[in-house]
């Protein structure tokens, strides 16, 4: 007997689906798609409990005509391509003829449709890919799809499903790139009873970008029209003091397709070079035509990739294309910024900045070899300087700090000239011990983390490494990775006790999410309130920020409150705790001074003093070490001077 069959059509489409359909955002994606392909001016969304409840598509396209209803649900029927070679000329965004027949097969589908202006049309019930209905019906022209109950016939698909917030989620994003892709088509997208977006359909890509991102994402866009003799672009990317904490606010099109591509990104990215911050990205909707033969857009089942005939010369063009763009806003400074970095919360940090005596600081100035950098350093670190309880210990370290321990008389006399320079310990006993096996026992977290060892600076190597010693060894320090620490533990500090450190700012810091983030953002407010963060929701999309602690790093605390929110929006399993524990990662990492950046033996002094008094001060808050030693042992081993 033969052991090998063709399977019947209905599994095979359910192991289609299992491509297709991948989640409900797909069926968004694959109806949405149908309607554009159709012509329609309006598409109307909705969606019930994420899209698992119920999924309607409503066009006013071409419709189906009744002989072809029943025949857009097998496989491989298409109405879009017919030979081969079409498949290298493609414009239509759909093309295979798989999606009704996969969307069918695993769930309840209600087709109501008509490709006429006399109110006549079809109406098919379908389950499982069964056809139960097949009736004439009243309809306008258009048509109008209901899937209901998605993957109810495949309970293993079922159970892959993420929450109804994950769901929505996806589907969100889908519909504000189709958006962005498509201004001249009206889009209602509503979740439950919510209207999550609407546009007019004008063809006003801002208006749409106001829509998706807020107004003032809208008033910090700049204009991109460019063409070569193969590709046309156009679109709108972000002012460089615009950014964004993370790249999604990219939208690339190819002929009318939201489609990701990595090597786009990057020619984006290279253009803003130097212009943004560190992990910073800026937004950018980008519509780029081309001929259809310099496009393969059958390249993924989700037709979410497409490979580019042109590729070595589309990546350049783009990036010429958006760097002429920036180059021309750098060298004509708009005078007025968009509000981002908020004047106002420096405003109040000035107003805590600790400050000695200027008498206190002058002896010490002898000692700086360098007085540019320090006001870097003081740029990088400085801001979290109060007098608190504990006094120097819990303090980020920093050019006032330096100042502070020459304030308690470490620096008497004689340190200009290394000799006599002081040693620093904690309070606790002093009892060197080789730093790997601390670094060992500290990383292990099963021991009680040893005091640090009492060292006495020799230098400093490469703006890198400080350089000490005791009477045990050699020992190099990290600096960029000790600072971090140092900040780390200040900062956790406060983040476990922030409420009475907000401080009410004069003008609120204004932030804007997407609809469907600010829906699950209002919900999630006393999050922030807990880290001391007060957000209030505005309207609409738009938030304020009306205080925060004093203590976050001078100029980056807009980054650095939307870098919580996309935690708490983003992290199915996040807590207070590890919120708090993420955020002060995060400012430690900001505030702090990085390699390559030279020290004065006063700020290398203090540092090591602050490292001292630090509750684990052998790895940094990422976990690398930050002390390696050499026993003295081990460097006469080196010099053969022992075997
Ligand atoms: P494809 O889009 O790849 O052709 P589909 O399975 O998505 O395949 O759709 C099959 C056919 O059904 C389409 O080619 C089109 O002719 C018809 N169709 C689907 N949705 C619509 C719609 N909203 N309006 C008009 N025709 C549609
Ligand atoms: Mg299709």
């Amino acid at each position: 007997m033969a052991k090998i069959h063709i399977l019947d059509e209905h599994i095979a489409n359910q192991i289609a689906a299992g491509e297709v359909v991948e989640r409900p955002a797909s069926v968004v994606k694959e109806l949405v798609e149908n309607a554009i392909d159709a012509g329609s001016t309006k598409i109307v969304v909705t969606v019930e409990e994420g899209g698992l409840q119920s999924i309607r598509i409503t066009d006013n396209g071409s419709g189906i005509d009744p002989e072809d209803c029943e025949t857009a649900f097998y496989r491989h029927a298409t109405s879009k391509i017919m030979f081969g070679r079409d498949l290298f000329h493609i414009t239509s965004l759909g093309f295979r003829g798989e999606a009704l027949a996969s969307i069918a097969a695993v769930s309840k589908v209600e087709l109501i449709t008509s490709s006429r202006d006399d109110g006549l049309g079809s109406r098919l019930v379908i389950e499982g890919g069964k056809l139960i209905v097949k009736e004439d019906t009243a309809s306008s022209r258009g048509t109008d799809f209901v899937v209901r109950e998605l993957f109810y016939n495949t309970p293993a698909r079922l159970k892959y499903m993420k929450t109804i917030q994950t769901e929505l989620g996806h589907i969100s994003d889908y519909m504000y790139r189709i958006a962005l892709s498509h201004p001249g088509i009206g889009i209602t997208f509503r979740h439950n009873d919510n209207t999550l977006l609407q546009t007019l359909g004008n063809g006003d890509l801002l208006q749409v970008i106001a829509a998706i991102y807020g107004t003032q994402a809208a008033k910090a866009m700049l204009p991109i029209q460019t063409e070569d003799l193969d590709f046309n672009i156009q679109g709108f990317i972000s002012r460089p003091e615009w950014t964004r904490s993370n790249r999604n606010a990219i939208s690339i099109i190819v002929n009318g397709r939201y489609i990701r591509n990595y090597g786009l990104n990057q020619a984006i990215l290279r253009a803003y070079h130097t212009l943004l911050p560190i992990n910073r990205y800026p937004m950018g909707i980008l519509a780029l035509n081309m001929h259809p033969s310099l496009v393969d857009v059958n390249v993924h089942p989700a037709k979410l990739e497409v490979r580019f005939s042109k590729e070595a010369e589309l990546y350049p063009f783009v990036e010429q294309a958006v760097h002429a763009v920036l180059r021309q806003e750098v060298l004509i400074p708009q005078p007025v910024k968009t509000n981002i970095g908020s004047s106002d919360s420096s405003f109040i940090q000035e107003q805590f900045r600790f400050s000695k005596a200027p008498s206190v600081i002058d002896h010490s100035d002898a000692n700086r070899a360098d007085s540019n950098h320090t006001n870097k350093l003081e740029q990088g670190i400085a801001n979290p300087l109060v007098v608190s309880k504990d006094g120097v210990a819990n303090r980020p370290i920093g050019n006032d700090s330096v100042r502070e321990a020459s304030a308690q008389g470490y620096y008497a006399k004689g340190t200009t000239n290394g000799l006599s320079a002081p040693s620093y310990r904690n309070s606790q006993t002093v009892n060197p011990v080789m730093t790997q096996e601390l670094f060992a026992q500290a990383s292990s977290g099963i021991s009680e983390i040893p005091p640090f060892p009492e060292l006495t600076l020799i230098g400093q190597h490469h703006g890198t490494y400080l350089i000490a010693q005791n009477e045990k060894g050699l020992y190099l320090i990290d600096q960029h990775a000790a600072h971090e620490r140092i900040n780390y533990e200040f900062y956790y500090e406060q983040f476990g006790q922030p409420a009475d450190a907000s401080q009410e700012l004069l003008i609120p810091i204004t932030l804007e999410f997407t609809p469907s983030e600010s829906e699950q953002l209002k919900q999630k407010l006393n999050w922030f309130e807990q880290v001391g963060v007060f957000l209030e929701h505005f309207g609409g999309q738009t938030f304020l920020v009306r205080s925060h602690p004093y203590w976050f790093p001078k100029g980056d605390e807009q980054g650095i409150i939307e870098e919580m929110v996309e935690w708490v929006l983003g992290e199915r399993t996040i807590d207070l705790a590890k919120l708090r524990e993420k955020s002060s990662v995060m400012c430690s990492c900001k505030a702090s001074i990085k390699a390559n950046q030279k020290l004065t033996n006063l700020e290398s002094d203090a540092l090591l003093e602050r490292l001292a008094a630090c509750k684990q001060p052998y790895t940094c808050p990422h976990g690398r070490p930050i002390v390696v030693s050499f026993t003295t042992y081990d460097l006469e081993k080196l010099f053969k001077r022992v075997m």
